[in-house]
């Protein structure tokens, strides 16, 4: 069975049903179904590989590149005080999805209650996937 980044490649729905909300050459950006924060996105590469060693130029390029606009967006649409941009490689680095490796975009306000992941076991997240996931305002 494909992992969850090769299965949506292949899709061609809306973010309502598989949470991707933009497809480059080489890479896709989606929601995070179980986000840390608002607007908590995860860029991955079409290639499924489990290290970033293994990608190429192009595809290590586009996954800053989408990234970088990716935070551009947050930032004019929910306004957060700081990012967290991070990879988490290998299962011991905590990656949920550790065959596929994918960078994690995640907005952060002074305050704000991600403890809560750490220390309860519970996520605090203020809007739903479905708002998260519509077009910029
Ligand atoms: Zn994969």
């Amino acid at each position: 069975m494909p992992c969850l980044f090769c299965r949506v490649w292949d899709e061609t729905a809306l973010h309502a049903e598989n949470l991707v909300v933009q497809r480059g050459e080489r890479c896709l950006v989606m929601l995070n179904r179980y986000p840390y924060t608002g607007g908590h996105l995860l860029v991955a590469p079409r290639a499924h590989a489990a290290s970033v060693s293994s990608l190429d130029a192009d595809t290590l390029s586009e996954l800053m590149q989408l990234s970088a606009r990716a935070v551009a967006v947050l930032e004019r649409v929910y306004g957060p005080h700081g990012f967290n941009l991070g990879i988490n490689q290998g299962r011991p680095a905590g990656a949920g999805i550790p065959d596929h490796v994918h960078l994690h975009v995640v907005p952060r306000w002074f305050g704000d209650t991600n403890f809560m992941t750490t220390v309860g076991g519970t996520r605090v997240v203020s809007e739903s996937l479905d708002e998260a996931g519509d077009e910029p305002r």
